[in-house]
């Protein structure tokens, strides 16, 4: 794991720290066992997948974590990433539409024997409101644009990490709340699914 994100812009000590920590078999599906640790995205079921570490640790480490912040995100899927910012927060919320990834990943997660996650099953385009503001936001399927919903949970001076969909690819956007506003960054190329949901690319049940 440490040689595919030392070297290539992971810098931050603790984001290496969490990756080597975290075991990765654990989330990906027994017939892929011999993949886990390979950096590419994985097939978890329900046409949803496990993202590439690489992008994973891009994206948090652009939140810039600290162990006295809340974090929300959006797509639980397998719950690995979930694990990561669960390492570098104080406390993450996280949302996930498809009741049955929600429940694989709330079993292994409890397994691992974290206490400072917690879940919600439902469309996270909404955000969750009764836990907001959050300090930090990251949404982990492509949107077609910020939803409102999450740009008014945020903090003032909060920092939110989202793909969003151009077309031809999905870019990178580092947002940071300042007088209310957000003034956005792009950071990279990626590919994610779609996020669904009413400020998404619609269509409530899988
Ligand atoms: N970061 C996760 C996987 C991301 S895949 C991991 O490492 O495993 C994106 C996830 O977002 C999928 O599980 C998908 O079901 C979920 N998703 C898509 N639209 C959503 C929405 N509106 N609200 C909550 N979750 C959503």
């Amino acid at each position: 794991m440490e040689e595919h994100l030392k070297g290539r812009d992971i810098w931050h000590p603790d984001v290496l720290n969490a990756f080597l920590k975290v075991p990765r078999h654990l989330f990906v599906p027994e017939n892929l066992l011999s993949e886990a640790y390979e950096d590419y995205p994985l097939p978890i079921g329900f046409g949803q997948t496990i993202s590439q570490p690489y992008m994973i640790a891009y994206m948090v480490q652009a939140l810039e974590p600290s162990k006295d912040l809340r974090v929300l995100e959006i797509g639980t899927g397998s719950g690995y990433t979930t694990a990561i910012l669960a390492e570098l927060f104080k406390e993450v919320y996280t949302v996930e539409i498809i009741p049955d990834l929600s429940e694989r990943a709330q079993r292994i997660l409890k397994d691992l024997s974290y206490d400072n996650i917690f879940f919600k099953i439902g469309d996270g385009t909404e955000g969750w409101e009764e836990m907001a503001p959050f300090d930090r936001i990251l949404v982990t399927a492509a949107a077609p644009d910020v939803p409102e919903p999450l740009k008014e949970q945020l903090k003032e001076e909060g920092i939110l990490v989202i793909p969003i969909s151009k077309g031809f690819s999905d870019v990178l956007y580092k947002f940071v709340k300042k007088d209310g506003k957000l003034k956005g960054e792009e950071l990279t190329y990626c590919s994610f699914v779609p996020l669904r949901g009413k400020y998404g690319f619609g269509g409530s049940k899988w």
